[in-house]
């Protein structure tokens, strides 16, 4: 069958700053599925695309093209409502682990479908796979029973789910285009909607750890997300959330489930809790639940009941210990005063080469390698006090984890000590639902 466009014209309509119609878009996308359009044709046009950007409709579009290029699940017939939360990445974001169960207790089905980590940002996959027998593998038929019968599921996406986002991120991950807005907003949202999730809460990350590093950017990428969402009849919302700070203590596969269990049992991190309650909030309003309490659900163990529900209904053993990694190296304060940096890229990094992360695709991760924050960002500390540990399976290891510390912030390091204590703000605004006063990523002096 003739083609009925050429990718060589798609390409310079774009490379020339032109604007896609909607039938090479349509073309292009399907092409490059079908194997038609060449690897090389296809990182030329994201390259394009980077350089040139995409209007609304080119990424409508385009999100359109990636959805029809695969299958669309729809949980309408289970009578429940259901809601999703998507990260656009971070360092010791954990967050997934205790919300699906603490959203699932006030009866709103969580279709979670999850991705692994590449690069410096973990993946919820990896993480549950710290716990011996937990299967990420799913039907589709054995994840609407899940959600019937527990009302949480954290799977991996199918492949017959945006096959040609599954396809285009991977190559864009190898050429340089991930960080453009329209082709970001389009890769989330077409497997967003292709779940057919009737709520979503999007969590975009904003700061030195996360693909957007200013507010603004994390502003256009929010809202164009929003915009996308609530034109496939999803209802959706984004919060604006710190990441040029880890979330929580623990940075690393199995330190960040041990954190979840915590936060599930009421205590945990207060920058993790508070996210964690916001996000549900957010998700549950979406639904039209408005009185639940999440706070409360995360102390009187009901969240906890949920979790142990949906991680053994996966085979996971929830009462197994945690892989324990035998190499531990200590970093210390070297004067006394306040903390007022710790840089999310520097600690992240430093993790994935501990062994937390993966540098290509098939790596397998060591899942008890991290770091440990003992301290964090504004609290105060004593000259020699024990500010994080690095934790690793071997030994050699342990210098390119350091050397990570000390190579962020072009050189300045990972950690800074000051004489003065700063606040950090979690939530900076929201974009769909009530705009709080929006305030900027980081740190502020506390009055
Ligand atoms: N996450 C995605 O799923 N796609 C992107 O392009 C970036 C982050």
């Amino acid at each position: 069958m003739a083609e009925r466009h050429d990718a060589v014209s798609v390409i310079m309509t774009k490379r020339d700053g032109g604007t896609l119609s909607d039938d090479q878009i349509d073309w292009v996308v399907d092409a490059y599925t079908r194997g038609v359009v060449a690897d090389e044709q296809m990182s030329s046009l994201a390259m394009a695309i980077y350089q040139r950007g995409m209007n609304r409709t080119e990424i409508a579009r385009w999100t359109a093209a990636m959805i029809a290029s695969g299958e669309r699940l729809d949980f309408t017939d289970l009578g429940i409502p259901t809601a999703d939360k998507h990260s656009t990445g971070g360092v010791g974001d954990k967050i997934t682990l205790p919300l699906a169960p603490l959203v699932a207790v006030f009866g709103v089905g969580v279709p979670q479908l999850s991705g692994r980590g590449l690069g410096h940002t973990g993946g919820t996959l990896d993480k549950l796979e710290s716990i011996p027998g937990w299967r990420a593998d799913m039907s589709n038929a054995a994840m609407r029973q899940q959600l019937l019968d527990v009302g949480a599921v954290i799977c991996a996406a199918g492949t017959g789910l945006a096959p040609a986002d599954k396809k285009l991120y991977a190559l864009r991950d190898v050429t340089g285009t991930v960080e453009s807005i329209p082709m970001i907003s389009a890769s989330i949202m077409s497997k967003k909607i292709a779940e057919g999730t009737g709520v979503l809460v999007l969590d975009v990350k904003v700061g030195s750890g996360a693909f957007m590093k200013n507010i603004e950017d994390a502003r256009e990428l929010a809202r164009t997300m929003v915009d996308l969402g609530t034109d496939a009849g999803v209802v959706t919302t984004a919060l604006l959330t710190d990441m040029s700070t880890p979330l929580g203590r623990g940075i690393g596969n199995a330190m960040e489930v041990t954190e979840s269990v915590e936060v599930l049992a009421g205590g945990g991190p207060a920058d993790v809790v508070e996210l964690t309650v916001e996000l549900a909030r957010a998700m549950l309003e979406g639904a039209g639940i408005t009185d639940a309490d999440p706070a409360a659900a995360l102390k009187d163990g009901r969240a906890m009941d949920k979790w142990r529900q949906m991680i053994e209904s996966q085979g996971g053993d929830v009462d197994a210990p945690m892989p324990v990694a035998p190499i531990v190296e200590e970093v210390r304060a070297e004067a006394d005063g306040y903390i007022t940096r710790l840089d999310a890229m520097g600690a992240g990094i430093a993790a994935w080469r501990l062994g937390a992360g993966r540098a290509r695709k098939d790596d397998v991760l060591d899942l008890s390698a991290g770091v440990f924050l003992h301290k964090t960002l504004g609290d105060e500390v004593r000259k020699g006090d024990v500010i994080m540990t690095l934790h690793a399976e071997s030994a050699d290891r342990m210098p390119r984890g350091l050397a990570a510390l000390g190579e962020a912030c072009d050189g300045a390091g990972t950690v800074e000590i000051g004489s003065a204590a700063v606040k950090r703000n979690i939530i900076l605004d929201r974009i769909g639902g009530s705009a709080p006063d929006a305030t900027t990523p980081g740190t502020a002096t506390e009055r």
